[in-house]
C-alpha cells in the first residue's frame, strides 16, 4: 500500500508485509501493563485498560488483511541515556504521524505505536471520548503483542547495536 522508498523518506529503518495472523499476542504482557512501571496504565484511550482486553484488540487486528510491521533507530549516548531514549521516543510518535499522512483517503486502517497517546495536555480519559479519535495509535504493548516475536515474524532487527534504541510499530490494513 506504501512504497518502501517512502517509508525510508519519513525514517524507517525497516519493514515487512506479514499476516496478521502470525503475530503473537500474549495475556501475560497485560500483567506488566498493569504494574504501571510506565506510569501510563489507565491514562490514555492508548493503554489498557481503554483499549480492552487482549482477546478483544487480538480480534480488532486480525480483523485486518496486513500487518505492515516498521522499525525505526534512534542513537543513544549509553545505555542510560534516559534523554535520548524519551527523544527517540517522541520521534518515533512523530514518524507515526508521518506514516499516518501517507495512508490513502479511505483506507480502513489500524496504527499501533509505541507507547501511550501525549497529543493532548490533558486526556479525556475517562470522562469524554478521546479529541482525536483518527491519531489515536495505541500502544503495541498494550494489546498483548510481544515484540521481539513480532520483529522475527517479520525479519526485522530488535536489537541494532550497542548506545541505540529501536521502535516497532505495525500498520494493519
Ligand atoms: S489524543 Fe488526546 S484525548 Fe485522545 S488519547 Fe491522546 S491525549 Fe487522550
Amino acid at each position: 500500500m506504501i512504497q518502501a522508498k517512502k517509508l525510508q523518506e519519513i525514517g524507517v529503518r525497516g519493514s515487512q508485509v506479514i499476516s496478521p495472523e502470525k503475530i503473537t499476542f500474549e495475556e501475560r504482557l497485560r500483567a506488566f501493563c498493569e504494574q504501571n512501571a510506565c506510569r501510563l496504565y489507565g491514562k490514555t484511550w492508548a493503554c489498557p485498560p481503554a483499549v480492552g482486553t487482549v482477546a478483544q484488540c487480538k480480534k480488532r487486528c486480525l480483523s485486518y488483511q496486513n500487518a505492515l510491521v516498521f522499525n525505526a533507530v534512534y542513537p543513544l549516548e549509553d545505555s542510560f541515556d534516559y534523554e535520548g531514549m524519551m527523544e527517540g521516543h517522541d520521534a518515533f510518535q512523530a514518524l507515526c504521524d508521518r506514516l499516518y499522512a501517507l495512508i490513502p483517503k479511505g483506507t480502513p486502517f489500524l496504527l499501533l505505536s509505541n507507547e501511550g497517546c501525549s497529543r493532548c495536555k490533558e486526556c479525556t480519559y475517562p470522562e469524554r471520548p478521546c479529541r482525536m479519535p483518527e491519531k489515536l495509535f495505541p500502544s503495541l504493548e498494550g494489546f498483548g503483542i510481544n515484540v521481539l516475536a513480532l520483529s522475527e515474524a517479520a525479519g526485522l532487527c530488535y536489537n541494532n547495536g550497542e548506545n541505540t534504541v529501536t521502535f516497532f510499530g505495525v500498520l494493519f490494513y
